[in-house]
């Protein structure tokens, strides 16, 4: 740390915590016996606690957000002198920052035009949702308007996006839910033997089949848009199986219906290419990002769309409503795009997207060498700097390790100064995975570091 560590201010901090703050995804009690945690202090993969100790961060933020790592002066001159010229200004004017980071953004999305700015993935894909509808509206006289979504995969917090949540959990205490949104089953090929009917050969062609089904049970003139994450990842960092995303596309194609991809992990970088969804040749209609936009030194999402999708709420101009009814107050805030140029900069000028797909190829083989030591780890999946590591109580019947031991792992790296994660806490018998998704700027000595506190870890809590 920088020296400027002060113990007093820090207690205070830490007691005005204990007052005030209420932190997400947390249950307060056991913060009336202990300290909450503050983080202090950040540069490169590593970030300081407010008791000093040093943390190596293999979750970005804890949540797959810093891609190029903490301390980017270039970042935080660039939007400090944006915000002195101009902070902000919203509804339909536009800003010289959000013209260069579209045009930077575009030009490595090929095939791809428009871009809606606004703050948070959840709102990101809420106005993917709305756009859908009032397609629906304008042209099918609002008939093809239900979104399908996937088991296990994550779109956010609000209503609407818990509406098209496949983690039950995460949804048990906040319904009703919205109308018109309807589920599908997931793609993870590890779990297809508990999907009935899911055969050993073909299964990623299989599991796409599910969805035409789905499709063909709801009506296809019913169906305006389907939403998917490329690689899942709160719900178990699911990559694709085989074959699985053509046929896909060939399914949207067929019925009509528009592929919204959600790339608030994937985005910009995480797995080794600027998208996750490029690695699978798909051709989206509608893509979402968040997280890596900006690597969280401001706060920004994109919703981006084909010139098509764009067109339909221009063509018909005599209409006084066509046109997208929608405004996000702060994605008229100039520092996102400001940081989303810098941050795209960092990544090429450093080349991280090879650096991304080599550490991340290094560290799946670590994850695999571990995966011959420890036999509780049933597969190693992820692509890129994304991965997931799968714990079961026994290889043969892949019965998930039991609750609260995930995070006994969790705790016991934490212990040892490596931040790791794992899914989605509150999924029973689907916690199981351990989540990787260190800076795209990882070493070798890096991912040594993370996969020996997992070593450690996992020979402690499971002998
Ligand atoms: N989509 C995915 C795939 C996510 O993982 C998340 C957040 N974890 C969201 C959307 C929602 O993003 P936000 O928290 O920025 O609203």
């Amino acid at each position: 740390m920088d020296g400027n560590f002060n113990e007093n201010d820090i207690s205070r901090v830490v007691e005005a915590d204990r007052a005030h703050i209420w932190h997400h995804l947390s249950q307060h009690k056991p913060y009336e016996t202990t300290d909450p945690r503050i983080i202090v202090e950040g540069k490169g993969m590593r970030v300081w606690d407010q008791k000093g100790k040093e943390h190596l961060d293999a979750v970005s933020g804890g949540v797959w957000t810093v891609n190029v790592g903490y301390g980017r002066e270039r970042i935080a001159n660039a939007v400090r002198d944006q915000l002195i010229k101009l902070n902000y200004f919203a509804g339909s004017a536009g800003s010289i920052p959000g013209s260069n980071f579209a045009e930077m953004l575009i030009d490595k999305m090929p095939g791809m035009s428009r871009v809606y700015y606004c703050n948070s993935g959840s709102e990101a894909n809420e106005k993917g949702f709305k756009m859908v509808r009032q397609i629906a509206h304008k042209r099918y006289g609002g008939k093809k308007h239900k979104i399908l979504y996937r088991d296990r995969d994550y779109h956010g917090t609000t209503i609407a996006c818990l509406s098209a949540g496949g983690q039950d959990e995460r949804n048990a205490q906040y319904g009703p839910f919205t109308d018109g949104f309807v589920r599908v089953p997931h793609c993870l090929e590890y779990r297809a033997f508990e999907q009935d009917g899911a055969p050993q050969e073909n299964y990623g062609i299989w599991a796409a089949d599910q969805i035409e089904k789905v499709i063909l049970a709801e009506g296809p003139d019913t169906v305006g848009a389907l939403c998917l994450e490329p690689v899942t990842a709160g719900g178990g960092v699911i990559t694709p199986p085989e074959g699985y995303w053509d046929r896909v596309q060939e399914i949207c194609k067929k019925y009509d219906i528009l592929l919204h991809i959600d790339e608030v992990v994937c985005g910009v970088g995480r797995t080794g290419t600027w998208f996750g969804y490029q690695h699978y040749g798909i051709k989206p209609d509608m893509v979402t990002m968040a997280k890596g936009v900006a690597s969280g030194y401001a706060a920004i999402a994109c919703l981006v769309t084909t010139e098509e999708v764009f067109n339909m709420f221009k063509d018909d101009a005599s209409d006084p409503m066509n046109y997208f009814r929608d405004i996000s107050t702060f994605g008229g805030c100039t520092a996102g795009p400001t940081a989303g140029i810098e941050n795209m900069a960092i990544i090429e000028d450093e080349n991280l997207l090879q650096n991304t797909t080599d550490m991340g190829h290094y560290m799946l083989d670590e994850l695999n060498a571990l995966a011959d030591k420890h036999a509780v780890i049933g597969q190693v999946r992820g692509k890129g700097l994304f991965l997931g590591a799968e714990l079961v109580e026994d290889r043969a019947s892949r019965a998930p390790v039991a609750e609260g031991l995930v995070q006994q792992i969790v705790g016991d790296c934490m212990q040892q100064g490596v931040i790791i994660g794992a899914t989605n806490r509150s999924l029973p018998g689907k916690n199981n995975t351990l989540c990787f998704s260190p800076a795209l700027i990882a070493t070798k000595d890096d991912i040594n570091q993370i996969v020996s506190a997992v070593d450690g870890a996992l020979g402690r809590v499971f002998g």
